[in-house]
């Protein structure tokens, strides 16, 4: 009999049957509130009627319009759509299929555009999967180990995470400054360096928010050596962390926007989005792809975002943020295995730490087992998998952030308690 290639990890034992807004209606039988959504992908939530109605009459007009070869409708009105809500000067787009395709046609366009090699991420970045994108992620070797050799040309400086330091975000932040400046000063000269790369919000690092100071800081330093700001809104974007765009929690703007996940509420699109004066700094045919820009897609795409104004989804997402934040602090107070609670919006993090304040994946990873088993699906992230993430979609009631911490609280005490862990001291400060 064929299965599925072991290669392939997953986080619950779950089939799912349907799905529809906040909810996953699994074979069993079971209903279970999803805080995944796919890995910050189904923003409308699951099978939204106008997403669905919206793909459903693409697929009976075109369903691969292929975008080197002819243009269709659909992406006209997508890159339209999105022109609206983009940061002002980055009006022109490209379209792919991945977050790491994006991601690759990023570092692409500012190799050519800045006639410069090297690239410098942030440690605890994660940009991908593909081979030059696994070559640019810091986010946890099981992402790049076992197929060197990786892409070259990447650079990697200290991202300001301040609670694994000890340190609070000022000293954090100061720190992994002193550190990019004596990276510039020692292994890539500003010469040699197209682009810096940072996620508004370390995702898959840890669900970690980029301190706004030090963006800026990026900003200033990419403007003093000529080196263009990549920022990767894949798992932030489109109102994930209460701001249409995460990077607009600060004043920094980007050289170059890479966009995939919630921009289609889960049909495959990816884009890239720069000024047209640096876009045609690359030659005409050094991007493309078979299926780049499905029409398909594009048709999900529009509808997304015409149903995130509609119903004011940014707001909510800010808003059931800061209920959910509010629970997960009060958690926080009653579990010491909990050290450290963070994040903006709908993108929050729980970070577990045993009492010498050493990361507690274990407990994690208990902790996420158990939120499966009282019908609310979680995943874990960060470089040792000792934090629990909630994604809930962006049009989750306060009920269902009601009902989601009173599972997680369920998980909590059943996990802790079978891993006798509940008496433990919080680790660190
Ligand atoms: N960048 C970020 C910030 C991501 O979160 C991800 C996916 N988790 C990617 C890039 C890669 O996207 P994909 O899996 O679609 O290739």
């Amino acid at each position: 009999m064929t299965s599925l290639s072991p290669v392939l990890k997953q986080a619950t034992p779950v089939v799912v049957d349907h799905g529809l807004g906040s909810w996953i209606y699994g074979t069993d039988g079971r209903e279970y509130l999803d805080f995944t959504t796919g890995i910050g992908v189904t923003s409308t939530g699951h099978c939204h009627p106008k997403v669905v109605e919206a793909a459903r009459e693409q697929v009976g007009k075109v369903i691969h319009a292929q975008y080197t070869t002819v243009m269709h409708k659909p992406l006209i009105e997508f890159t339209e759509k999105l022109g609206e809500v983009l940061p002002a000067g980055l009006d022109s787009l490209f379209f792919a299929n991945s977050g790491s395709e994006a991601v690759e046609a990023a570092v692409r366009l500012a190799r050519m555009a800045t006639d410069r090699p090297n690239i410098v991420v942030f440690q605890g970045g994660f940009h991908g999967r593909t081979v030059a994108a696994a070559s640019l992620t810091t986010a946890g070797t099981k992402f790049s180990a076992g197929f060197s050799p990786l892409m070259g040309g990447v650079h990697m400086s200290a991202f300001p995470y301040a609670y694994r330091y000890g340190w609070d975000e000022e000293t954090a932040v100061d720190f992994a400054l002193q550190e990019l400046d004596y990276l510039l000063s020692t292994r890539t000269a500003p010469n040699d360096t197209a682009a810096v790369l940072i996620e508004p919000a370390l995702g898959d690092g840890g669900y970690i928010p980029t301190p706004a100071r030090f963006l800026e800081a990026l900003r200033e330093r990419a403007d003093r050596h000529g080196i263009l700001l990549i920022i990767d809104e894949v798992q932030a974007g489109v109102g994930r962390t209460g701001k249409y765009w995460g990077h607009q929690h600060s004043a920094a703007l980007p050289d170059i926007q890479v966009m995939a996940k919630g921009i289609a509420s889960g049909f495959p699109i990816s884009a890239i989005a720069a000024s047209t004066e640096l876009m045609s700094q690359a030659w005409p045919g050094s991007q493309g792809g078979t299926y780049g820009g499905n029409a398909v897609s594009a048709a999900a795409g529009v509808a997304t975002l015409q149903v995130v104004a509609e119903e004011g989804l940014v707001e909510n997402s800010r808003v059931r943020g800061q209920q959910l934040r509010a629970g997960l602090l009060d958690l926080q107070s009653r579990y010491p295995v909990i050290g450290n609670v963070r994040g903006l919006g709908l993108m929050q993090g729980i970070e577990f730490t045993a009492p010498d304040g050493s990361p507690d994946a274990a407990t994690a990873a208990a902790v996420q087992g158990a939120t499966t088993d009282q019908d609310l699906l979680t995943l874990t992230c960060g470089p040792v998998g000792n934090v629990v993430r909630l994604i809930p979609a962006l049009v989750v009631t306060e009920r269902e952030i009601g009902q989601g911490l009173e599972r997680f609280d369920a998980a909590l005490a059943a996990a802790t308690a079978s891993a006798g862990s509940d008496a433990r001291g919080r680790g660190r400060p």
